[in-house]
Order: structure tokens, then sequence, then C-alpha cells
């Protein structure tokens, strides 16, 4: 018994250290990555359900591996989360999709851009910084962008360790001009509570409710129901994942603002992003 304990014990190591190992390396390529300049952002258009125009877009991460090729942000966020190298990734992050919108605000041309808003991801890491409001406040101030053309998005499972700080938190935020979405709606520990405690401006209905909209009477309830508790509380709601006319025209139909998904667009390089204004209006 006592050598299989041994075993056990000097085989749990071993695969620590390898976990270890693994971490460290990984944590060496996202520091050179930020360095290298690896990271890029790819914007999905948000539409403007009545009228069909974009309105905004998502800012979404991407690492572009010089050997692996494009690494979607699922392999590196929660290793980025654990290692506090979201931290300043999430900054390049900001001031890279406020820099964006600010340029595409400045394209004057016949139909022009218009004040297109801008929607950027925050992770726990770093809605916990204590320097957040001014970072982002400085962010604001560098780039020349209007704060209301940044939406940013929190999840609902930032609320849960210290309300009372993430309320505090989301009033400076709120103060500073910017919107606030919750993220994922529908998702993890929902509570009616923190909606009418938390200065909240959208809400985003998780994708996982698009699926069967069209098809499926509880998810239909579901989604009606979600975009009328947002517009009681007189929040703006945006449909995520929508792949399909059938779901376009069944959120239309009931009074959604916006959505964004895979049936409009995929998210682009900014280049790609510029084409598809242009021509889509
Ligand atoms: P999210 O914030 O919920 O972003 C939406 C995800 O859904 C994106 O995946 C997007 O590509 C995908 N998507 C959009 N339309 C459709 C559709 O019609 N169908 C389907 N099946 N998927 C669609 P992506 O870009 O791989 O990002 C995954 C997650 O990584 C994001 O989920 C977000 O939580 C995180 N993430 C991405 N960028 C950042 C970032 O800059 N900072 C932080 N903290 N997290 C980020
Ligand atoms: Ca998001
Ligand atoms: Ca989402
Ligand atoms: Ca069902």
């Amino acid at each position: 018994a006592k050598k299989l304990g041994r075993n056990r014990w000097q085989f749990y190591e071993s695969t620590m250290n390898d976990a270890a190992l693994e971490r460290l390396r990984i944590e060496g390529a996202l520091r050179k990555a930020l360095e290298r300049g690896e990271f890029v952002l790819h914007y999905q258009p948000q539409l403007d359900l009545a009228s069909g125009r974009i309105v905004g877009m998502e800012a979404l991460l991407r690492w572009q591996h010089p050997e692996l090729g494009t690494v979607p942000p699922q392999r590196f966020i929660g290793l980025a989360e654990e290692t506090g190298l979201i931290v300043p990734i999430g900054a390049w992050v900001l001031h890279t999709a406020c820099a964006q919108a600010r340029a595409w605000h400045d394209i004057a041309e016949p139909g022009g851009f218009g004040p297109l808003r801008v929607a950027v991801n925050l992770s726990a890491r770093q809605f916990a910084q204590p320097d957040l409001v001014e970072s982002i406040a400085q962010v604001l101030a560098d780039t020349g962008l209007p704060p209301a053309c940044l939406d940013i998005e929190l999840t609902e499972s930032l609320f849960v360790d210290d309300v009372a700080q993430a309320v505090d938190t989301l009033h400076r935020l709120k103060a500073l001009g910017v919107a606030l979405s919750i993220d994922d709606f529908g998702t993890g520990y929902s509570s009616f509570s923190y909606l009418r405690t938390f200065p909240i401006d959208v809400l985003k209905i998780d994708r996982s409710f698009m699926a069967d909209i069209a098809s499926d009477a509880d998810e239909a309830a579901i989604v009606i129901s979600i975009i009328a508790l947002a517009h009681n509380l007189k929040l703006r709601v945006i449909a995520e994942g929508v792949e399909s006319a059938a779901q376009l025209e069944f959120l239309r139909a009931h009074g959604c603002d916006e959505m964004q998904g895979y049936h409009f667009s995929r998210p682009v390089p900014a280049e790609e992003f510029e084409r598809i204004v242009r021509s889509g209006r």
C-alpha cells in the first residue's frame, strides 16, 4: 500500500510538472505574442433590425500564431485570465478597438460610416483592476472616441463575488458615459435582482437560445420574454448567434432591437468590415 501510495504520488507529481511546464510555455508564448503584435481584432457587424443598417460591431480577439495560424480566444483566454496576462492583453484590445472605431467615425464619404458603436469584452480579472475606470477614461481621451460609442460587455459571473464593489464599479463606468451590456444573458447565474441593482443598458441574448426560435415554442417563448423584460426595463436588446433568415425575421417581428450572427456576417478583419459597410448600405 505504501508503494502504491508512493507511486501514485510520483505519478501525480510528474503530471503536475507537465501541466505547470505547459502553462509556463503558453504563458511565455502569450507574453511574446503581445510584444510581437501577434494579436488582432476581428469585428462582427451588429445590425439594427428595424432599419437593417449596421449600427456597431463587437471586437473579438484573435491570435495570429506564426505556426499555428489563427488561434480562437477559447484556446487562450482562460490561461491569460489565470496568469493575469489578460490585463495587458485586454488593455491592448480596448485601445485598439476604440482607435479603430474612432478612425471609422472619421471616414467622411457619402453615406458615411456614421457613429458606429464598438463593443468590447471585459474579463473578470480586468473588471477587478482598481484602475479599470481610469484606464478606460484614458483610452477614450487618447483615442477621442465618444464614450457613448463604447459598449462594455460583462458576464453575469462578474457580479457574484462582491456585489457592493461591482455596483460601485458599474456606476463609475456609467459616469464615463459608456454603455454597459450583459453578455450571454440567460446563461450562468441569472438573477432578476441584479437587473434592478446594476445600472445596465443592454441585454445580449445568448446564442444558445437562438437555435430553435423559429421552430420550438419553448425557445420562442423565452426569447420573446427576454425582449419584453429588456424593453420594460428600458434596456436595448441584442440577439447573438443569428444564423438564419427565419431567426432574423422572428426577432424583427418580436421587436428585438439589434442582432449579430453568421447569417449577416462572421467576425471579420477590419479591412473586410469596411468593405461590408461600404457595400451594405
Ligand atoms: P462572446 O463574447 O459570446 O462572443 C461571441 C462569440 O460567438 C464569438 O466567438 C463569435 O465569433 C461567435 N459567433 C458570432 N456569431 C455567431 C453565430 O451566428 N453562430 C455561432 N455559432 N457563433 C457565432 P469567438 O470570437 O470565438 O469568441 C469566443 C469568446 O471569447 C467570446 O464569446 C468572449 O467570451 C471571448 N473573447 C473574445 N474576444 C475577447 C476579448 O477581447 N476579451 C475577452 N476578455 N474575451 C474575449
Ligand atoms: Ca461578447
Ligand atoms: Ca456572448
Ligand atoms: Ca423546447
